[in-house]
């Protein structure tokens, strides 16, 4: 029988923790608070916005929402993210994708204070990551894949381990943070020659494309673990990169969309949020 890897029990457990740091945090007078920044009206990025505040409020940190037109001068924007790095009562700083065209992720990802950078864009904290220095504060989505396969117990260290997608907000981060978990990691993209050569070798096939139903029972072998990253739609219905059904009679274990990761990336931000609270408290 497939074992159905549900995100919300994993989500559950990382709020309690979270929770209880938020509880620590506000008897010595500090309540923690997450800036988001968003840059115009891009329905996925208000749906995660939505979800954010959602998570946020329900361990009890703040947040503020900054909203600029979508086309406010980059140097505004910029200079709001300057703003929230001095501010003493903001301990992180989410600026939501997609991005007006006249501001790169890089531009931002090299203003964000790396003590507030509680989605990991940072290059301070991608070196950390390479390093595996566990000061520093990960991407949301690759941690919430490392969440899960850490509660349901599935093991890493020398596991083959087949990513598909090397974006650098999902795919490559995860596949350093699976390589520092000692996995043996085949990352794979969309000018991957033969994906099945990889995929059917794999012990846990990870997919994060956002290219509806790519992963077929043809890519996966028996007793595989598949874990789906992918969020789209279909015919106004959500579903991930994976044929749920049919793979999930080959798998040994499958995550579900929705349900499965983007139910935990929301309680990871929380968590770093927190994260960084304390170590920015400890710091003062
Ligand atoms: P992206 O578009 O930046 O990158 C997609 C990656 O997939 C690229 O490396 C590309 O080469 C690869 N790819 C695309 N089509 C492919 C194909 N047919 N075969 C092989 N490789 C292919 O996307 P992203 O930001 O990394 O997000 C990926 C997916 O994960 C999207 O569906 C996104 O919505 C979802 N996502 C989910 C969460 C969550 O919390 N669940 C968070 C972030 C992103």
């Amino acid at each position: 029988m497939t074992k159905v890897l549900s995100g919300k029990e994993v989500a559950d457990k990382i709020n309690q923790q979270t929770q209880q740091v938020v509880e620590e945090l506000k008897l010595i007078h500090h309540i923690p608070a997450l800036a988001i920044v968003r840059v115009g009206e891009d329905p996925s990025s208000i749906a995660y916005e939505t979800a954010a505040i959602k998570a946020m409020n329900q361990v009890g940190i703040e947040v503020e929402s900054i909203v600029f037109p979508e086309d406010a001068p980059s140097e505004h924007i910029l200079s709001a993210i300057d703003d929230l790095n001095e501010n003493a009562d903001t301990h992180g700083i989410l600026v939501m994708q997609p991005l007006p065209e006249s501001l790169s992720r890089n531009e931002v990802a090299l203003r964000i204070s790396p003590d507030k950078d509680i989605d990991g864009l940072t290059p301070s904290n991608l070196g950390k990551l390479v390093e595996n220095d566990q000061t520093g504060l990960w991407p949301s989505t690759p941690k919430a894949v490392m969440e899960l396969l850490a509660y349901y117990e599935i093991e890493l260290a020398g596991a083959d381990v087949c990513v598909i997608g090397s974006s650098p907000v999902v795919g490559k981060p995860l596949s350093i943070l699976l390589l520092n978990a000692e996995a043996t990691v085949a990352n794979c993209h969309i000018k991957t020659k033969d994906l099945t050569q990889y995929t059917r070798q794999a012990d846990i096939v990870v997919s994060a494309t956002g290219a509806p139903h790519l992963v077929s029972p043809e890519h996966v072998r028996e007793g595989a673990v598949v874990i789906d990253v992918g969020y789209g739609q279909v015919d106004g219905k959500t579903c991930g990169d994976v044929q749920y059904d049919a793979v999930a009679e080959k798998a040994a274990a499958i995550t579900p969309v929705p349900g499965g990761i983007g139910t935990i990336t929301t309680a990871v931000l929380a968590e770093q949020v927190v994260k960084a609270a304390w170590k920015l408290t400890k710091a003062s």
